[in-house]
């Protein structure tokens, strides 16, 4: 999966300090990350940026993390927005594929962090400008001090499985159904996409909810079925809609007629392992669960 990064090491320990020019530079336009031109992923040093963009003097650099000894850094202002030749600005749901896997987590976990600060500007409660705490990721008023940390939504992702005739719910979602507008909404993207065209049923947690209530309450939603035997599968950080991704396994319980939710879903089918496609080149916990089932390890 996209975390999956060893024997390289994430290191999260914030501190307010500027890169070196052996440090990565993420630059994000919008919804769209700068990347250089090429079959492999790429991102700029700090010593190439000029290469890549015209900065301008207001340049400024938030660090967000290290992997080994490499730092990565945010450009948050301080940019012209059109790229130089050689670089190109992409929706960042290409980082699902791309290689090297270390530097697509990178892009992807950078990405995550650039929307909250997009996001947290001004202070939710008085509207004054939020300053950058000196000591953790987070964002103070200077004025009510209200402080402001990194949102995660939390979800499920959830492998329903019909033991009786050994099959898998997939379900493909409808492009037209967008949760929020700001961001590259996987769901949509996933529904235009001409490969990898199925997803599982998979939804928020609301609050008051335990991640095993949210599995029975978005499967009723989604497809109509009562499920049994809910089970923790794997974990993710998705950082495409800020999410942190919790994948359980459960079983079909009675009936198997599916009456689908339409807003949201355009399908919903039961698979065999047989029939499942290969999803290995994918680094989701979806993909991740497809391939357990294909594979027979579920
Ligand atoms: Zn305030």
């Amino acid at each position: 999966m996209i975390q999956d990064i060893a024997p390289h090491k994430y290191h999260l320990e914030y501190s307010l300090k500027e890169p070196g020019d052996r440090d990565i530079i993420l630059v994000y336009k919008r919804n769209m990350v700068l990347i250089r031109e090429g079959d492999e992923l790429q991102l700029p040093y700090k010593k190439e940026l000029e290469q890549a963009l015209k900065l301008t003097e207001e340049a400024a650099y938030v660090f967000l993390f290290s992997i080994d000894e490499t730092g990565f850094y945010l450009l948050e202002s301080g940019f012209e927005p059109d790229p130089l030749p050689g670089y190109v600005f992409l929706s960042p749901m290409f980082l699902r594929t791309s290689r090297p896997l270390m530097l697509s987590y990178a892009a992807a976990t950078g990405y995550h962090l650039s929307t909250w600060y997009r996001n947290n500007v001004y202070c939710g409660r008085c509207g004054h400008k939020l300053i950058h705490d000196p000591k953790e990721r987070m964002q103070r008023c200077p004025d009510c001090n209200n402080v402001v940390y990194p949102r995660i939504n939390p979800s499920v992702i959830i492998g329903v499985r019909d033991r009786i005739k050994d099959r898998l719910l997939v379900t493909q979602y409808n492009p037209n159904h967008i949760s929020d507008p700001n961001q590259p909404n996987a769901r949509r993207e996933q529904a235009r996409r001409p490969g990898n065209h199925y997803a599982l049923v998979a939804g928020y947690i609301e609050i008051g909810e335990s991640g095993e209530m949210c599995v029975e309450r978005e499967v009723f939603e989604e497809v109509g079925l009562k499920v049994k035997n809910i089970r923790y599968y794997a974990s993710q950080p998705w950082a495409f809609s800020s999410s942190f991704l919790v994948g359980y396994i459960c079983d079909l319980d009675g009936d198997d007629t599916l009456h689908i939710q339409e807003d949201e879903l355009s399908r919903a089918v039961w698979k065999t392992r047989e029939e499942m496609e290969d999803r290995s080149a994918d680094y989701s916990l979806t993909s991740a669960i497809m391939e357990a089932f294909r594979k027979g390890e579920i």
